[in-house]
C-alpha cells in the first residue's frame, strides 16, 4: 500500500488536475440521491454523450421516486429508448417502488441498506453514499481501476480476483477526508479524460512521476498462433508469380 505522504501527493495532484479539467456535468451540480442514482445507471456501458439528454427527459418525466413508481414499467422501458440494455430501466423502476415502500421515496444513507435494492452493486452504493450523501466512500469502475493499477501497482493480472480486491482497498486508502464528491469525480474523469484505455497522455502527466506505468507502453497483441498445414492440403493463399531474369 502506498505510503501516507504517497498517497497525499496523489490526492493533491488529482484534485488539482480536476479543478483545472474537470467536466461540468449535470449531475454533479445535484445532490440529489434520485438523480445521481438515475445518472450513475445511465452511465454504465454508455457514454457521457448519449446520456446527457435522455438524463435530462428522464428528469423532466419522472422527477422523483414516486412518479417512476407510478408509471406502468414498460412506459419508462420506452422512454429509456434508445440507451439500451433495457434491463436498466427495469431495475430503476423496481428501486424506485422499493423505495417508495420502504424509505418514503428517499434512499437510505448506508451502505448495507443501498446493496441490499437488486441493482445496487457497490460501485454504485458508493457513487451514491459519496455524491448525493457526502460520505467517504470509495467507488471502483473500470476507469477508476485502470488509474489506480496503473499509478499504484504497475504490474500483474490487473483483472483478476486478488487485484479487484486490492484495487478496492486502494481506492479506499486513497480517498480524502474532505472533497470525497470531488475525488471521486476526478478519479473517473482522469481515467475518461487523460489516463485513457489505449492511449494514455503520458507525457506532461502530473501523476509521471508516481506513476509505476510511466511511461505506458500497451502490451503486444497477440496474434493467434498459425495451425501448421495438414500434409498434402493446398496453399489458401495465391502465391505471386516469380518474375524470371
Ligand atoms: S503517467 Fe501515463 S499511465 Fe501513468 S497516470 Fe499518467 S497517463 Fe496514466
Amino acid at each position: 500500500m502506498p505510503a501516507p505522504a504517497l498517497r497525499q501527493t496523489f490526492r493533491r495532484r488529482l484534485l488539482g488536475w480536476y479543478d483545472r479539467h474537470g467536466r461540468r456535468l449535470p449531475w454533479r451540480e445535484t445532490t440529489d440521491p434520485y438523480h445521481i442514482l438515475v445518472s450513475e445507471v445511465m452511465l454504465q456501458q454508455t457514454q457521457v454523450d448519449r446520456v446527457l439528454p435522455k438524463y435530462a427527459e428522464w428528469l423532466g418525466k419522472y422527477p422523483s421516486f414516486e412518479t417512476l413508481a407510478s408509471t406502468p414499467v414498460d412506459e419508462a422501458v420506452e422512454t429509456w429508448y434508445p440507451l439500451g440494455y433495457n434491463i436498466r430501466p427495469r431495475r430503476l423502476h423496481a428501486i424506485a417502488c422499493d423505495a417508495v415502500e420502504k424509505y418514503g421515496g428517499e434512499l437510505p444513507s448506508d451502505r448495507a441498506s443501498l446493496e441490499a435494492f437488486k441493482g445496487i452493486g457497490p460501485y454504485t452504493a458508493g457513487a451514491v453514499l459519496s455524491f448525493a450523501f457526502q460520505q467517504r466512500a470509495a467507488i471502483l469502475d473500470t476507469n477508476v481501476a485502470r488509474v489506480l493499477f496503473r499509478i499504484f501497482v504497475g504490474r500483474g493480472d490487473a483483472k483478476g480476483h486478488q487485484m479487484k480486491k486490492h484495487l478496492w482497498r486502494l481506492a479506499d486508502i486513497t480517498m480524502p477526508h474532505k472533497r470525497v464528491f470531488d475525488f471521486n469525480q476526478a478519479l473517473m474523469d482522469f481515467g475518461a479524460i487523460a489516463c485513457l484505455a489505449r492511449k494514455p497522455k503520458c507525457g506532461g502527466c502530473r501523476m509521471a512521476t508516481l506513476c509505476r506505468s510511466y511511461p505506458f507502453e500497451p502490451a503486444p497483441v497477440a496474434r493467434p498462433a498459425r495451425r501448421p498445414r495438414a500434409a498434402g492440403s493446398r496453399a489458401t493463399k495465391t502465391v505471386p508469380p516469380r518474375f524470371s531474369g
